[in-house]
């Protein structure tokens, strides 16, 4: 196995046997990823429309059920959507008018809502939901996998909305968004927490184990050490024992 993308040592431990999949955590950091990592190839076909469809209207179990209508009930009594987390972030720390970047923008529904206010842009690999994003206007959005693009222009913020931990190489994901922000940009991120309680309880049943399409697994601390070793600073990281994702700001200074 290679080196940790975090820490930059070799050293390995196997912690949980996932279908065909190895969940890999790096002895010095705590980064896990998954073992083999799919080739890139075939991550275009993944996110194909027949596959995305298919995902989406599979017969879903009663735990999910469960924990989807109880996620929709806090998040009414929260009166906090997820699009409305990221638009209160960055109506916060931007301007009126600012250049946002969303990347894995998916059907374009967070930039539907970052629109009313911000010029936005949206990359999305998956050619089906990047139409359907297309379709819905005021939106400029770049089929493909960013990874692998030139992008042409910058931005004042970037948004990743569960995107991070479907990526094979987040180093360098971290440090195209770096190189894709103006200076005093935002880069904005949520992910899920591989250091969350919940993962500890419930091991190979945790729901954020999703092999292969979650590749990469990150804790509070490796993903702010990752995003240093990017250029970020001011980096703020929030998570919670019970949640079984973390938001993270992090800033491009100067
Ligand atoms: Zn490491």
């Amino acid at each position: 196995m290679s080196i940790c993308p975090v820490c930059g040592i070799a050293d390995w431990a196997s912690v949980y046997r996932i279908g065909r999949w190895d969940i890999g955590e790096c002895k010095a950091c705590g980064f896990a990823r998954i073992d083999p990592m799919p080739d890139r190839e075939l991550r275009a076909e993944f996110y194909s429309e027949e596959k995305v469809v298919s995902r989406n209207t599979k017969e879903q179990t009663a735990s999910q059920r469960f924990s989807r209508s109880m996620k929709r009930f806090f998040s009414r009594i929260g009166g906090r959507s997820k699009s409305g987390i990221f638009y209160d972030k960055l109506s916060h720390y931007l301007s009126a008018g600012s250049k946002i970047l969303d990347l894995g923008c998916g059907d374009g529904s967070f930039l539907r809502s970052a629109k009313r206010c911000f010029l936005c842009t949206g990359v999305e690999i998956s050619g089906y939901l990047a139409g359907l994003a297309k379709d819905k206007g005021g939106i400029k959005v770049i089929n493909g996998n960013f990874l692998e693009m030139e992008i042409g222009e910058k931005f004042d913020g970037i948004t990743m909305i569960s995107l991070l931990e479907h990526l094979d190489d987040p180093a360098k994901a971290l440090k195209i968004c770096f190189g894709l922000l103006n200076r005093n940009g935002v880069l904005l991120i949520k992910t899920i927490n591989y250091g969350c309680l919940n993962r500890m309880i419930k091991r190979e049943s945790w729901s954020g184990f999703r092999p292969p399409d979650h590749m990469v697994y990150f804790t509070p601390r490796n993903l702010k050490q990752l995003l240093e070793k990017a250029g970020f600073a001011g980096i703020k990281v929030s998570a919670w024992p019970f949640n079984d994702n973390m938001y993270c700001d992090a800033h491009k200074i100067g």
